[in-house]
């Protein structure tokens, strides 16, 4: 078995050699950034954020989301900032010295939202039993002025930084802090800031005008200079499309192959499991599930689109991908071929897409393709 280990690390070590993309990771934990590391993982791709506000957090958020007034909204922030900021710090700490791309939160709405039902049924009791309780059915009109048929399609991303001020601030705030402190303890962050969700480059310029702000008022008061590059995902097929107007007000891209799969298709990415899915697999109109391989007429087109007009505006532009596509042999090789810089994928598959971005380097087709 030993030797089998030393093997397998030896082809590794090869393919390291060979290929020209990079290969990072998407993780959210310092335990994940650790084994990714030990997987031979450049940095991290993507770190979402969403996860780090559930459990106890999540009243937090609820309150941010539905406070009355400002004081309020900032009582949340302010609770919130520290606890960020400890992610982050230790996330940094396991990945020190490589870049760490955090992404910006991007939930659907709903998951932080009190049931809808829940509380009509409760204000439904109260009335019935004839005390009126005004606080629930404050909540309720606030709750029922937030509801979406489709969330996925919502207040999502970067449409809920624009709308819930101080949100994508705090988050900033706590990513250079923590930036800061870890340099002054003497380690060497990394930090990228990604904006979800972008469509168009205005919204990403208010986002990159707030998010400036903050990292320059945290270096004057560290006296440390903590630079972060600030990107945007290519997620919205818009985006991919006006590349060329969002590109001078990011330095990098990722492609979001999973939203961007779900938008180019008009295929919810939380029903693929439903019956006309299947049909279509059975008839043989996809040989294989468009979020699991690179679909390159259509998603791959946009890919190539967005990679021409962001190169063209910005000759410099980091481009990579952190989609599920990112992990995918397959989907790699489309990836060097169109140029990107680096892919990220989970954990466990990056030792496949070392090798894998090592044979697409060679000219070699996959095995058994
Ligand atoms: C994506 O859309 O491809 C992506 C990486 O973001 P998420 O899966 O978190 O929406
Ligand atoms: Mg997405």
């Amino acid at each position: 078995a030993d030797d089998l280990v030393r093997s397998v690390h030896r082809i590794l070590a090869h393919a390291d050699e060979v290929r020209r993309l990079g290969v990072r990771t998407n993780a959210d934990t310092p335990e994940d950034s650790a084994r990714a590391r030990r997987f031979g993982a450049e940095g991290i791709g993507l770190c979402r954020t969403e996860h780090m506000f559930l459990g106890d957090r999540r009243q937090l958020v609820e309150k941010l989301i539905l406070a009355e007034g400002d004081d309020e909204r900032q009582a949340a922030l302010d609770a919130l900032e520290p606890l960020q900021k400890q992610d982050f710090l230790e996330i940094f700490e396991a990945m020190d010295g490589l870049p760490v791309t955090v992404r910006l939160l991007d939930p659907p709405l709903h998951e932080f939202l009190p049931d809808l039902t829940e509380l009509s049924v409760r204000v439904a009791v109260a009335e019935a039993k004839g005390h009126a309780d005004e606080g629930t059915l404050r909540l309720l009109t606030a709750v029922r002025r937030l509801h979406e048929s489709n969330p996925m399609l919502g207040l999502r991303g970067v449409r809920l930084g624009l709308v819930v001020p101080g949100l994508f601030a705090m988050q900033v705030r706590a990513i250079a802090e923590a930036a800061s402190e870890c340099r002054e303890a003497g380690g060497d962050p990394r930090p990228e800031i990604m904006i979800p969700l972008v469509g168009a480059v205005q919204e990403l310029e208010a986002i990159r005008e707030e998010s400036e702000q903050v990292l320059a008022d945290v270096c004057e008061s560290h006296g440390v200079d903590v630079r972060a590059l600030i990107g945007t995902m290519i997620e919205v097929p818009r985006a991919a499309l006006t590349a060329d107007e969002i590109a001078p007000s990011a330095e990098f891209f990722s492609f979001g192959t999973n939203d961007l799969t779900q938008m180019t298709w008009g295929f919810s990415r939380d029903d693929v499991e439903a019956a006309f899915f299947h049909a279509y697999l059975d008839k043989g109109i996809f040989g294989v599930s468009p979020f699991e391989s690179l679909d390159r007429e259509g998603v791959g087109r946009l890919v190539e689109i967005a990679v021409e007009g962001g190169r063209r505006a910005r000759p410099e532009l980091k481009l990579g991908v952190c989609g599920e596509h990112g992990g995918d042999p397959d989907s790699v090789h489309f990836f060097h071929a169109v140029g990107l810089d680096y892919v990220s994928c989970s954990p466990f598959r990056v030792p496949v897409a070392r090798l894998e971005a090592a044979r697409a380097a060679l000219g070699g087709e996959r095995a058994g393709s």
